[in-house]
């Protein structure tokens, strides 16, 4: 049983999470989180009296018994009115129980509301590169765990772990108000059984974790070879994998033996010392009231503490060890709060398109690594500059660098030397959400929200009214696809609905970049080609989408960007040529002319 749901807590998804040392300094940060409980600290407050006070009932328990089997043997009165006092008891208890849970509740379910709240949004103010060092799989379900741990030290676990200190030294009082003999023999033999069996029971999650480690290895063997069976195969290695395995099932077979072999030793340990002590005290307590030194009632207030008292001890290094590690999740959810931000400012986005900018862009020797590979350039002087209703194209082999011009002008890296200017201003200088408030991306592989196509438009101008959707959808060639589907703008697009093609995520990308009426355009075109009566209605849609701004065309196939004003020939990180489309094709042994003839030879 007690296996069992060890067995269960390993699967929790906070059952790998490391304890944290309980020091001043992290019991300091730990309280740090009643900063997110706000105007509801009485409610906490409150909560502990309410603990107390089960507790306390608690503890009145067993003294009442004992009263009313003594009242046994002196009238019926004294008995009625003993069972009456116990019943009340039972229900102060409830009563107290009920106002506990739904005050913790209450206060935790807030505090964590307010903690999700803080962590998302400052997750998503978090700058680029901390997003590049870390798989976001990983900070999500770290975040997910380390708040089930702190949801559930809250709400239980502390909780538990008071009332069981109550307990325990309530009831080591009770036992020796009853009697002093008794409690010192029980004090001499339970907690050293208690503790033992603490420690035996880790133990044995100990081993029983080992032969989980090694199932999961197995089950890698398993599913490696399987997936890659072909190669398996081709290098004839069949042998070889038969034996890996029957290797690691081997060890599992052994581990979990010694793991089945200390849990039989448990059992017997927990049947020989547990019953043995309690029959040591029974046997000690029938002499003591032999010898008239104790009655039949404090005899069972002496059991029923005993139990009380043992119980608590049992559980209480559960709880302990559960608030060790919503102490080690708290560390990390301020860990991640440390991080320093980018200068969002999130009430100017709405405004920012009615302020001015002209649009004009010039990179000035610029030079970049990316800040997780400092040692390796990926940009260097590059220099360049765009205005206002020109079209720049940027092509080159890929990891050329073309995607980091475009993130350098979206300011998602900072340059490491050169600069990039807009209307002569340093971009470092202007802030940041109004920057990006002006300029709309139409990326290569588009993001389409769970939702409808309508509110997958309108990201592009949050609160944009029908019409003006309406009339983006229509100069970005989408409104007739749109209209064939019964539900019009209201379909829901994502993976509970309507599964749109390449070419039709691209048209509800420009209309939102329609909406959003940008100086400056960055496009990213599909590397996936389009059939082509879907490439022309994109081809069209941009063209009207060009007119009067700045537009940065990354360009796969050369064919679309033919009539673009500039065209940046990017090489490992250099602009190796720069000019029209007739210019460079002039250029004998070109890079670009080389790029467009491979590419004409690949397409016929
Ligand atoms: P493609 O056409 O394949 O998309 P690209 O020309 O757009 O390539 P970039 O994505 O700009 O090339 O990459 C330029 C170089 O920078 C590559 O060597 C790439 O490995 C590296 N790089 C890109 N992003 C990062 C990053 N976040 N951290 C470290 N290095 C990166």
């Amino acid at each position: 049983m007690e296996l069992q749901s060890d067995m269960a807590r390993n699967n929790s998804p906070t059952e790998d999470l490391p304890k944290a040392p309980v020091t001043l300094a992290s019991l300091a940060k730990a309280t740090h989180l009643f900063q997110f409980i706000g105007a509801q600290k009485w409610m906490f407050a409150l909560g502990l009296v309410f603990l107390a006070l089960t507790g306390g009932t608690a503890l009145a328990f067993p003294w009442l018994m004992g009263k009313l089997i003594q009242a046994g043997s002196i009238s019926m009165d004294q008995i009625n009115r003993m069972g009456l006092i116990l019943l009340a008891l039972f229900a102060a208890q409830a009563v107290f129980s009920y106002f506990r849970v739904v005050l913790f509740v209450t206060v935790t379910e807030n505090m964590l509301a307010n903690i999700r709240q803080k962590i998302y949004a400052h997750l998503i103010t978090l700058p680029m590169i901390f997003f590049a060092q870390r798989r976001v799989g990983d900070i999500n379900s770290r975040v997910a765990s380390d708040l089930t741990q702190i949801q559930d030290t809250f709400t239980t676990n502390i909780a538990e772990f008071l009332r069981q200190l109550i307990i325990i030294t309530g009831g080591i009082i009770a036992l020796f108000l009853v009697s002093m003999q008794m409690a010192l023999m029980m004090l001499a033999i339970i907690p050293v059984v208690a503790v033992l069996a603490v420690f035996f029971g880790r133990y044995i999650r100990k081993l029983s974790r080992q032969v989980q480690d090694k199932v999961a290895v197995s089950n890698t063997i398993l599913e490696e070879t399987l997936q890659g069976i072909a190669n398996v195969k081709a290098f004839a290695n069949e042998i070889f994998e038969i034996t890996r395995y029957t290797r690691s099932t081997e060890s599992i077979r052994n581990q979990a033996i010694v793991a089945g072999k200390a849990r039989g030793a448990f059992f017997s340990f927990i049947i020989f010392g547990l019953f043995g002590a309690i029959i040591l005290l029974v046997w000690y307590a029938v002499r003591l009231e032999n010898a008239g030194e104790l009655d039949n009632g404090q005899m069972i207030q002496f059991i029923l503490y005993t139990v009380f008292v043992g119980a608590s001890i049992g559980g209480i290094a559960e709880q302990y060890a559960q608030i060790q590690k919503a102490i080690g999740a708290t560390d990390r959810v301020f860990e991640l709060l440390d991080e320093h931000p980018e200068d969002i400012d999130i009430t100017s986005s709405i405004e920012s398109n009615k302020l001015p900018l002209e649009g004009i862009v010039e990179f000035d020797k610029v030079a970049f690594s990316y800040p997780s590979r400092a040692e390796v350039p990926v940009l260097h002087e590059v220099s360049f500059s765009a205005s206002r209703g020109k079209r720049v194209a940027i092509v080159g082999p890929s990891g050329a660098g073309k995607s980091t011009v475009i993130s350098l002008l979206l300011r998602f890296y900072d340059v490491v030397s050169g600069k990039i200017t807009i209307d002569g201003k340093e971009i470092s200088t202007y802030p940041l959400t109004w920057l990006r408030g002006h300029m709309a991306v139409v990326p290569q592989d588009v993001m389409l929200f769970g939702g409808t196509i309508r509110e997958n438009i309108e990201y592009g101008k949050p609160g944009a009214t029908d019409e003006e959707i309406k009339q983006a959808a229509a100069q970005a060639n989408a409104l007739e696809f749109i209209d064939s589907f019964p539900e019009g703008m209201h379909t829901i697009v994502g993976e509970r609905g309507v599964k749109l093609s390449g070419g039709q995520r691209q048209r509800i990308a420009i209309a939102r970049a329609v909406l959003k009426n940008p100086v400056i355009l960055l496009l990213d075109e599909a590397t996936s080609s389009l059939d082509s009566e879907s490439e022309k209605l994109v081809q069209e849609a941009l063209d009207k989408l060009m007119v009067g701004r700045t537009s940065f065309i990354i360009a796969h196939r050369l064919s679309t960007i033919r009539n673009a004003d500039t065209i940046l020939v990017l090489d490992k990180g250099r602009i190796a040529e720069q000019g029209t489309h007739q210019e460079l094709m002039k250029l004998e042994h070109g890079v670009y002319k080389n790029l467009s003839e491979l590419q004409f030879t690949h397409t016929v």
